[in-house]
């Protein structure tokens, strides 16, 4: 059964749309027609934005106290649970995704999103008073940024949409989010009516489906006072570009081409489920894949072969089935451009596990998961994100020159350190160099800063700090 959606949610109402263009949303597993939608243009993106802007000025969202706001919070997080079934599987039919990493983030961590953020509003002073030095008091007071351009990529478009959308609501500030049509559209509005039926007030959130240009446009538009930026590092430059012209505040979160170190004493079998995670992870398509292994020289070999048979015993398919491990990539032109790189790798490194296309599967944009044995940090393969099951296993001496290969990327987004000893493999994670790193696995925590450092972006999402990003500060000085 195919969906089709007629309207966009703008200023908490359903509303025509400026033009007749619209944009079809594939099954990636099937290559069947899931849905269509409008595409919202600029003349969209300016009712959403006025409409986003009369929210913060003229309506009692702002003002709200923080309490009554984690309240509307909680109220669309109960009717996000609602149909998180609907959700989940729609973005793992857009996306690929296999469905228990859909219902893990999609569904729960994006409406974990909502409470964690809820509760920080329900519990954070507006004001606090300092002593000065001078012996008198001054107020500082947390205002909402305002109005602010949430653009998402179509990897995890709930669960990132939401890290941008949780914490500047618990602000007070209002939100126009683009999401990446043609892949992932038909998943906003689930997420829009579950606003609808949390009844947020007019315009506090809106989506506008559109291209890189309405993005563009939407970045630049003079009502709007912050930008919070997913996608890729090229997107982000041009963004950053626009952003520093106008003195905008902006949150990037980029690309990565993130290692996991494997330490000479790893017992292999132990760490193979948290290792097949980090790497495979949405088949690929995620920022802090590890799409590195670092193995210890005197172990190499042995890394290889565990990697290329735990690989090759891989079940690709149905990413509505909950026993796959591998479902399709997002798009025709996303899986050529992965296949671009695996033909790459052939003539830069030794194939050792997949390389093609899995056999028996005749629909859907599927590739095999793929091990390259990989001499040089410097290949193209260990340098470049590939955003796909494909992984480059790089050889190191000591662990000094695990960090210096770890390092020796324009990255730093993720990474992760395998040990049988965790102090050890925390010594060795201080050492790189990224916004985030696991130990022995990557369980991504909410509370906890979550953002890149190098090419990779700039500014945090998730824990307080992300909330301190949608607020602005005012120093009161009393003298009297
Ligand atoms: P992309 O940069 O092509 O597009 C991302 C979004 O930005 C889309 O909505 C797109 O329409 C919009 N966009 C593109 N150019 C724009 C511009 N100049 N101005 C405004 N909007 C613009 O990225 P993609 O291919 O959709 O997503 C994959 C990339 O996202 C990868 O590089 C991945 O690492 C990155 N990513 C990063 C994180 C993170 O948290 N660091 C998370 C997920 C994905």
């Amino acid at each position: 059964m195919t969906v089709n959606r007629s309207a966009l949610f703008i200023n908490g109402d359903w509303v025509a749309p400026n033009t007749s263009s619209r944009v079809t949303v594939l099954n990636a597993a099937t290559e069947e027609i899931l849905g269509t939608a409008p595409e919202a243009d600029v003349a969209d993106v300016d009712r959403a934005v006025a409409a986003a802007r009369n929210a913060v000025d003229h309506s009692e969202w702002s003002a709200a106290s923080p309490a009554d706001r984690a309240a509307a919070m909680n109220r669309f997080a109960d009717e996000l649970e609602k149909r998180s079934g609907e959700l989940t599987r729609t973005v793992s039919q857009e996306n690929g995704m296999p469905i228990g990493l859909s219902q893990a983030f999609e569904g729960d961590f994006a409406i974990g999103l909502l409470r964690y953020y809820a509760d920080l509003a329900a519990n954070m002073a507006v004001e606090d008073v300092r002593p000065s030095q001078s012996g008198l008091e001054t107020v500082v007071r947390r205002s909402p940024v305002g109005v602010v351009a949430a653009i998402v990529p179509w990897n995890y478009p709930v669960v990132l949409a939401m890290s941008k959308i949780a914490p500047a609501l618990a602000a007070g500030c209002a939100v126009v989010v683009k999401p990446s049509p043609p892949a992932t559209v038909l998943d906003c509005y689930i997420v829009a009516e579950a606003a609808e039926a949390a009844a947020l007030p007019a315009g506090v959130v809106n989506w506008v489906p559109g291209g890189p240009d309405v993005g563009a446009y939407l970045v630049s538009h003079p009502y709007v006072d912050k930008v919070a930026f997913t996608g890729s590092t090229a997107a982000g430059r041009s963004i950053a570009t626009a952003c520093a012209e106008l003195l905008r505040p902006v949150t990037l979160e980029l690309g990565g081409k993130s290692a996991a170190i494997l330490l000479d004493d790893v017992d292999l079998d132990a760490i193979m489920p948290n290792l097949q995670f980090i790497t495979f992870m949405n088949n690929g398509q995620t920022c802090v894949t590890c799409g590195r292994i670092l193995a210890p020289a005197a172990r190499y070999d042995e890394v290889v072969e565990a990697l290329a048979t735990r690989v090759s015993s891989l079940r690709v398919g149905d990413p509505l089935d909950p026993s796959t491990d591998i479902g399709p990539m997002a798009t025709a032109a996303h899986r050529e451009r992965v296949e671009g790189y695996i033909e790459k790798g052939r003539g830069e490194a030794r194939l050792v596990a997949g390389g093609g296309r899995p056999r028996g599967i005749d629909k859907g944009w599927f590739v095999e998961p793929t091990v390259f044995a990989c001499m040089s940090n410097d290949a193209t393969i260990a340098q470049e994100e590939i955003f796909g099951p494909v992984l480059a296993v790089i050889p190191y001496d000591d662990e000094a020159h695990a960090v210096r290969i770890a390092n020796d990327t324009a990255y730093g987004l993720g990474g992760t350190v395998f040990s049988a000893d965790t102090e050890r493999a925390k010594d060795v994670a201080r050492k790189v160099h990224t916004g985030t790193i696991g130990i022995n696995g990557y369980p991504l925590a909410i509370g906890s800063p979550f953002g890149g450092v190098k090419d990779s972006g700039l500014g945090r999402e998730f824990g307080p700090e992300a909330l301190n990003s949608y607020q602005d500060l005012k120093s009161m000085y009393i003298a009297g």
